[in-house]
């Protein structure tokens, strides 16, 4: 087998929460128990969701916790982490949409704000678009004259509408939706950056990613990522979804649950040994009674077959007995 390649892909949209660090934690643990490499690549394409100074509240983080990254390009004297606002300058996200546009897999998009809105239907409350596949139906001469024209686009994934989507996680098992969910989803806007979920499965393929590994609220994304690694024909990667973790309330956490984030945590002074120690546990169960790890430890137990799949609760008072026991 080869050489096993995490990452952690952070999008930097806020503070880093329990969830975020054990989704780090957990990439690296999987990379280094088996002596493989550990990347961090920062996912700030999504210019508008995009929050002042979170690129500099990771970066500390994973540096306090240890997860340190085994490679990137040259920064500062050191390895930088891959960032995709610097990746996409040389063009390569819309080089590789283009080449699913000639193989039919993907198809320009020139429709209006104004007619995207008429196709908005409300399902349970909750307003949602489905496209209707207008823009495939142009002929070659209209596309070219609409982009001699200068006239914006979006380049668009085609999805099949029939037929089902299989994929294995290695957390939730084999799933199987149906293709007439699948929307013809953004690969490129109009501003000319990629969608976050584009550049997310060209870079996990243009870089080696061989497992990855990320929170529970992807999986209904990875059907359409399957169909893109079937388009250009590449291997499709290990997937491994953490499960959620809850508060107390049994809510989801967020980046805003200020509480829950770890430098909250640090400023009330938990120690950084005791946060990694308790949020590795998590969501996972070492094969003995040992309770208490320190990073090494954990590289050597860490077996992501341990995992479990329901949700995790984050607890405080669990949390202060462990770092009294430091
Ligand atoms: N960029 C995504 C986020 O910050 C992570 C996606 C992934 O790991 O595939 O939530």
């Amino acid at each position: 087998m080869s050489k096993i390649r995490t990452r952690y892909a952070p999008s930097p949209t806020g503070r880093m929460h329990v969830g975020n660090l054990r989704t780090a934690l957990y990439a690296f643990l999987i990379a280094k128990h088996e002596g493989g490499d550990f990347l961090l690549r920062i996912e700030d394409t999504d210019q508008e969701r995009f929050v002042e100074g979170a690129v500099e509240i990771i970066y500390r983080t994973l540096k306090e916790t240890g997860l340190i990254h085994d490679e990137g390009p040259d920064k500062d004297g050191g390895v930088g982490p891959y960032v995709q606002s610097e990746r996409q300058a040389s063009g390569i996200y819309l080089e590789y949409a283009k080449k699913l546009v000639e193989s039919g897999e993907a198809y320009y998009c020139f429709c209006t704000q104004e007619r995207l809105d008429s196709l908005k239907k409300t399902v349970d409350g909750q307003e949602i678009m489905t496209y209707d596949k207008h823009c495939l139906h142009l002929s070659k001469e209209e596309v070219e004259a609409n982009l001699a024209a200068g006239m914006p686009y979006v380049i668009r994934q085609n999805n099949p509408t029939d037929g089902t989507t299989s994929f294995h996680d290695e957390i939730y098992g084999d799933i199987s939706v149906d293709n007439s969910e699948l929307d013809d989803m953004v690969l490129i806007k109009s501003d000319g950056f990629p969608t976050y979920n584009f550049a997310n499965v060209v870079d996990d393929h243009l870089m080696g990613i061989t497992h990855v590994v990320r929170g529970n609220e992807y999986l209904s994304s990875s059907p359409k990522y399957n169909r893109l690694y079937a388009a250009f024909g590449w291997d499709v990667p290990v997937y491994v979804h953490c499960p959620l973790i809850t508060n107390e309330e049994h809510k989801k956490l967020s980046k805003r649950s200020g509480h829950s984030s770890y430098e909250d945590l640090i400023m009330q002074g938990f120690i950084s040994e005791a946060v990694v120690n308790y949020v590795a546990l998590l969501g996972w169960s070492p094969v003995g009674n040992q309770e208490i790890f320190s990073l090494d430890e954990l590289i050597k137990e860490f077996d992501f077959r341990n995992m479990s799949k329901s949700p995790a609760v984050f607890d405080m008072t669990k949390l202060r007995w462990m770092n009294s026991e430091y």
